[in-house]
């Protein structure tokens, strides 16, 4: 069964059209890497996917759920699909432990107490439990990175979009990230994933989609992908950055 199924979508900003009917599918507990140059549209895709980029053509389809349809409750399947950004984006004002237990307390109803456990649970996980007390500023940016997802996990998502994860970090602080994104890959998370990372690709994708102007040009199985990509374009694309 699809978890995610994005449907002929088709997105313009103005008169640029940013999307051209592109149409994928994720299954549960599948990892699809989704690559491409820069300005292709991956990031207004998987923007597209929990609603946080309207479009004018085409659905998605998250769990069942609509999410183009206007009897949607967007924020209600928002809160069950998981982002992580290139930027972190925790709240700067608050502690680590405040933000993992947020929107646990706020938006599914949790307790403080049954917050605070969940999230350190998840920050020993991530390897952090240690710094729950302090603030995003005095972390580095791969310690970040692994709260974000820390704190995406922390609202039990039904599945995970990740939009170049670790292209904001210093080279030795990439592993650290992709080492907690491809554990999550191997418990089963549905998995939707921007980078340019070609070696975790390889390591737990189960599909790579190649993106150009706005395009799905490649939508295959990882060993097809790599083992001769079918259009110029991502052939060219992969023998830049390999
Ligand atoms: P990618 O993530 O692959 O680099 P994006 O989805 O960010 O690509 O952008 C795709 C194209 O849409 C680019 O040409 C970009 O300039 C354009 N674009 C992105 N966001 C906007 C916006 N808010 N308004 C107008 N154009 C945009
Ligand atoms: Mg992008």
């Amino acid at each position: 069964m699809s978890m995610i199924e994005i449907r002929n979508i088709s997105k313009w900003y103005g008169q640029f059209q940013v999307l051209t009917d592109c149409s994928t599918q994720v299954d549960k507990g599948e990892v699809v890497v989704v690559c491409g140059p820069s300005g292709s549209g991956k990031s207004t895709l998987i923007k597209c996917v929990n609603g946080l980029e309207p479009f004018q053509k085409g659905d998605v389809i998250v769990d069942g759920f609509s999410v183009g349809a206007a009897k949607t409750d967007l924020p209600k399947l928002r809160a069950r699909v998981g982002m992580v950004f290139q930027h972190f984006e925790l709240f700067p004002h608050m502690s680590i432990i405040e933000n993992l237990s947020i929107a646990q307390t706020k938006v599914l109803g949790r307790t403080h107490e049954e917050a605070r456990d969940k999230a350190l649970k998840l920050l020993d996980r991530v390897g952090l439990k240690a710094h729950a007390s302090k603030f995003p500023g005095e972390m580095s940016g791969g310690q970040q990175q692994r709260v974000a997802i820390a704190r995406a996990l922390a609202m039990d998502p039904i599945c995970m979009l990740f939009d170049e994860p670790t292209s904001a970090l210093d080279p030795e602080m990439i592993n650290e990230v992709l080492d907690v994104m491809v554990e999550l890959a191997k418990e089963g998370m549905t998995m939707m994933v921007v980078t340019h990372e070609m070696g975790f690709a390889r390591k737990v994708a189960h599909r790579v989609i190649f993106m150009d102007a706005g395009q799905i040009v490649e939508d295959a199985a990882k060993e097809d992908f790599f083992g001769k990509p079918r259009s110029e374009r991502a052939q060219h694309f992969l023998s830049k950055i390999l």
